[in-house]
């Protein structure tokens, strides 16, 4: 979680650093602080809050300075206060170090130098890394971290600067994620690209056990056994502006806006309309074993676990594949038995959250096959699976996922039609599909046209304290979704249930308030859903229904009605979530909510 940036070059540190900073609130943001190096002493400086609140406090104060790191904090050991904000400094206050992750043995190395005389400031797990570099530092910054590492247990990513040793930082991870950034101006490294594409498209990914030496002219990686590292420099296709809000109040909308494009991204170049297969490149290097797989495991966290559960209908319908759908952080402590030839398909946007990388590795070591769908190219799900898919949908800021929702549903979609089409569906079933599959974008659109009904809808009901959202099917894991959204960024308790369960215990709470948002497409759940929206009905339950255009029925039953156009079964999932991702945004803005921060909430979440 967290953002960690570093600048080591010719330009001042203090405005690119903070500019980072700000780019990567998103992934934590409980307090900020920076350290800048000019030669001779360290600038420091923490703030408890926000980014905007650091940079209040320095904002008209001159940092001079060419070196520099700075950390947002999302608290995992000691309160969000500035006291425990990063970075974390040694007693003689030479190392300056900033943290992403958890030190697991810091109770133990605590009190071994406390005994030795040290006192400590803070809270954190991270402190200890400041001052066991202070106590391993000879002359070689690199060569203190790489002792230090040999010492903790746990993850990070972290970058250290120390007052003697002028134009260097030190950084190096372990299980969270760090990127080299290289310009003509100097060298950066962040926890996440977007806290550089500013400055640079040229970026080098550390990986785990691995640290690096930046300077003004030069990079240099090697191992934690201190074996050097030729490492290739790769570019980014992410642009500024990806990061950017271009006129929206919210990236939440902007990213729900982006829909119809990151769909058709989801796609491009990857439908044979005239065979009706898809493409995918990316998994050819397991093609001959996938193709003959039966039996297929999604492991995810959050909402990428309800694309999963999606996922998992569709390649019911579309192929022989039994599936099945796990949340990563279960996965990995149960046993595991699969049978032979089974692939993991691990779903994640940043391709880091920890609880899906752990779950991928247990499984490879019993044998599974390992597939990913992940959005950031180059993270370390894509690097340690054998094969997969990428997203191709630009940087998604707002910490409540939209955009790569709708974007892993269209992949997993195309994954099962393929193995579906060298298994049991006919030619006319692929072509059928394809042909869906193109209409979406401008489907999605349509939806997005409904937005001031939608928010109308929700200034109707945003002061409800609970909702209920029901679905059947292809539907059942948007209702789950859906719930989560508004629980997100609004606050509002909402549960997403099966609409079938609901006799067997959530009807005890429908009553006038508490509005219910039934997902209702014309397919062959219809009728039944049509029956649960009754008994709503029949308890004065108010009723938003998500239905297919033109369905005059519904309408006549319900309070309000948000029309979506008519697909296939399996791809109305699609086109149903935009009004729920809608519905909760417009909440949370009557509600006057933090909504592209939500309390509590992380994007990319690399602690476990
Ligand atoms: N465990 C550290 C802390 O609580 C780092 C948290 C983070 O990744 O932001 O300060």
């Amino acid at each position: 979680m967290c953002g960690i940036v570093c600048y080591v070059g010719r330009r001042q540190a203090k405005p690119i650093l903070l500019d980072g900073l700000k780019q990567l609130e998103y992934r934590g943001y409980d307090s900020a602080g920076l350290a800048v190096a000019d030669g001779q002493s360290v600038a420091y400086h923490r703030a408890l809050g926000k980014i905007v609140e650091l940079e209040r406090k320095i904002g008209d104060i001159e940092i001079n300075g060419t070196t520099g790191i700075a950390h947002t904090r999302w608290a995992t050991h000691g309160e969000p206060s500035e006291r425990n904000a990063h970075p974390h400094r040694d007693m003689d206050e030479n190392v300056y170090v900033i943290h992403n992750g958890i030190i697991e043995n810091f109770h133990i190395l605590k009190r071994k130098l406390e005994k030795k005389g040290v006192r400590f400031r803070s809270e954190t797990d991270t402190e200890v890394l400041a001052h066991l570099i202070a106590q391993n530092f000879e002359e070689d910054l690199e060569e203190a971290v790489r002792r230090t590492m040999g010492q903790v247990e746990g993850t990070f990513g972290l970058a250290v600067i120390h007052r003697k040793v002028p134009g260097r930082i030190v950084v190096a991870r372990r299980g969270s994620p760090l990127i080299l950034g290289l310009s003509k101006d100097g060298h950066f490294a962040a926890s996440d690209v977007s806290a550089m594409v500013r400055h640079t498209n040229e970026v080098v990914h550390l990986q785990d056990n691995e640290l690096a030496t930046l300077t003004v002219e030069d990079f240099s990686i090697s191992t934690a056994q201190a074996k050097h590292i030729e490492r290739s420099i790769e570019t980014v296709e992410w642009r500024a502006e990806d990061a950017e809000l271009n006129g929206f109040p919210h990236f939440m909308l902007k990213e729900i806006f982006e829909q119809p494009e990151t769909v058709e991204n989801a796609m491009r170049g990857r439908l044979e309309p005239g065979e009706g297969v898809p493409k995918l490149g990316g998994i050819v290097p397991v093609w001959e074993s996938l193709k003959e797989c039966r039996h297929i495991v999604i492991v995810a966290c959050g909402t990428s676990y309800y694309a999963g559960c999606v996922g998992m209908y569709v390649f019911e319908k579309l192929t022989e594949v039994d599936v099945e759908v796990e949340l990563a952080s279960e996965f990995r402590y149960r046993k595991l038995n699969f049978p032979a030839n089974t692939f993991i398909i691990a779903l994640s946007q940043s391709g880091e959250t920890a609880d899906t990388l752990a779950a991928i590795r247990e499984a490879k070591r019993k044998g599974a096959r390992l597939l990913g769908i992940v959005n950031v190219v180059g993270s370390s799900i894509a690097r340690e699976t054998e094969a997969g898919v990428y997203n191709h949908a630009g940087p998604e800021i707002g910490v409540a996922s939209t955009k790569i929702f709708t974007s892993q549903l269209t992949i997993l979609t195309l994954l099962a039609l393929l193995l579906g089409r060298h298994q049991n569906l006919s030619l006319t079933e692929g072509v059928e599909a394809i042909r869906a599959l193109q209409e979406l974008p401008g489907q999605i659109r349509s939806v997005l046209a409904q937005a001031n009904h939608i928010e109308a809808i929700a200034q109707k009901y945003y002061s409800a304290n609970n909702w209920l959202f029901l679905g059947r099917k292809f539907n059942y894991p948007i209702a789950m979704e859906g719930a989560l959204k508004l629980k997100e960024v609004s606050y509002i308790h909402a549960e997403g249930y099966a609409a079938g369960e609901m006799k067997h215990g959530p009807i005890a709470l429908i009553n006038p308030e508490m509005p219910t948002v039934a997902l209702a497409p014309l397919d062959d759940m219809y009728e039944k859903m049509v029956s649960n929206i009754q008994e709503i009905k029949s308890r004065r339950g108010p009723v938003i229904a998500i239905a297919t255009e033109g369905d005059e029925r519904i309408k006549e039953m319900v309070d309000d009605v948000i029309e979506i156009p008519a697909t296939l079964d399996y791809l109305n999932p699609i086109l149903a979530v935009i009004p729920c991702q809608l519905l909760a945004y417009y909440c949370a803005s009557f509600l006057n909510r933090d909504i592209d921060k939500p309390r509590n909430l992380a994007k990319s979440v690399t602690v476990e």
